[in-house]
């Protein structure tokens, strides 16, 4: 071929190419699932929507998604608690019109204790088993701060869950250490301390670095924590709103991952190419180091999520055959 004549500039005198390609490190591939294995168990989180467009987008991803038989889905509470109503008809209509398990986020903040034990009881008796508890994020421009009667912590929330009903609390972890944190000790005892206090998981802030999570694993396990720390998947299609969105809960951004995406500003088709391959890669490194439980951020698109769960090895179930919670054989 002509292309093998082609000398590049600044290697006419060095090493020949294939030299070169065998001096550096030998990488073999990621170990593959055996499709005999059990595929991992898989959750999602979806935000309540604010308009009718929104909505449709909302449910057509719900749909798009149940066949993959998650063993729950969750829904988010704004910041500053100002969507406990959508919060609250979102989580009902998942009730009502899916076979899935869902989960609600419920915060801690502008609500007295009463006020949050009676939107827990509201959500056990309409049959939801399943609380993301957090201290949550204040108002966009605000500083937290508890309410004078209401639960200071998480950790507070968790306990109060526990007095309610015998609720499954999932709650948050920080691989990076939460920005508010005085140290990352203090976070990681923290993280224990709500734990302790009745939650059976914690799902983590989403990372880019897969080395980080894995070092904050080790660091759990060696502060006495068993019960699982759910790596958070966000699949990134709009990275400028990444990195404003990371700036504000204390992700770092590497800078491989804005190499990646430079110049895919005005092209979504490429850039969907690129944050495909991204969470892929993510999620093939932490399967081959064990992991097998993943929640994903779906932002209310359903289309990274459900290819990335296909690499993992998920494989779709027609809805009447769908029990969540299950791992598909
Ligand atoms: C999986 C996930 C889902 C989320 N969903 C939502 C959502 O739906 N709505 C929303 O508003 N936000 C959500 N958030 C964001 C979260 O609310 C914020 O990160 C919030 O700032 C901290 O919440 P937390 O539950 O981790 O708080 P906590 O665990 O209470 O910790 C908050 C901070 O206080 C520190 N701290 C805890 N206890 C003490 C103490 N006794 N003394 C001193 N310091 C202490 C901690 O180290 C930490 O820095 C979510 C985050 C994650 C990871």
């Amino acid at each position: 071929m002509a292309s093998s004549l082609i000398r590049r500039p600044g290697l006419a005198t060095g090493p020949g190419t294939l030299e070169r390609w065998l001096t550096g490190p030998r990488i073999g591939p990621l170990p593959s699932r055996s499709m005999r294995e059990p595929p991992p168990l898989l959750s999602f989180e979806f935000f309540p929507p604010r308009s009718e467009a929104l909505e449709a987008q909302l449910w057509a991803c719900i749909r798009r998604l149940e066949p993959l038989a998650p063993r729950f889905v969750s829904v988010t509470y704004g910041a500053g608690g100002s969507t406990q109503e959508r919060t609250h008809a979102t989580v009902l209509g998942i009730v009502r019109e899916t076979s899935l398990v869902p989960a609600a986020h419920l915060t801690c903040v502008g609500a007295s204790r009463a006020e949050t034990a009676a939107i827990a009881r509201r959500y056990w008796k309409a049959g939801v088993r399943h609380i993301v508890a957090l201290r949550g994020d204040p108002a966009p421009g605000t500083r937290y701060a508890p309410h004078p009667e209401g639960c200071a912590y998480a950790a507070d929330l968790v306990a109060l869950l526990r007095e309610v009903a015998d609720f499954d609390i999932s709650v948050a972890a920080y691989p990076e250490t939460h920005p508010e944190a005085s140290s990352p000790g203090a976070d990681l005892d923290n993280l224990k301390r709500k734990l302790d206090a009745g939650a059976t998981r914690a799902i983590t802030q989403y990372f880019f670095d897969t080395a980080v999570y894995l070092r904050f694993l080790d660091r759990c396990l060696a502060a006495g924590i068993s019960a699982p720390i759910v790596p958070g998947i966000m699949p990134v299609s709009n990275f400028a709103q990444a990195v404003r969105f990371s700036a504000l809960c204390g992700a770092s951004v590497p800078g491989w991952l804005g190499e990646l995406f430079e110049g895919t500003e005005n092209d979504p088709e490429t850039r969907r190419m690129v944050a495909a391959v991204v969470a892929a890669e993510q999620v093939r490194l932490l399967q081959a180091n064990g992991v097998d439980e993943f929640h994903f951020y779906t932002l209310n698109r359903p289309d990274l999520t459900y290819a990335i769960a296909h690499i993992l090895g998920v494989r779709l179930r027609p809805r009447a055959e769908a029990a969540p919670g299950d791992r598909a054989e």
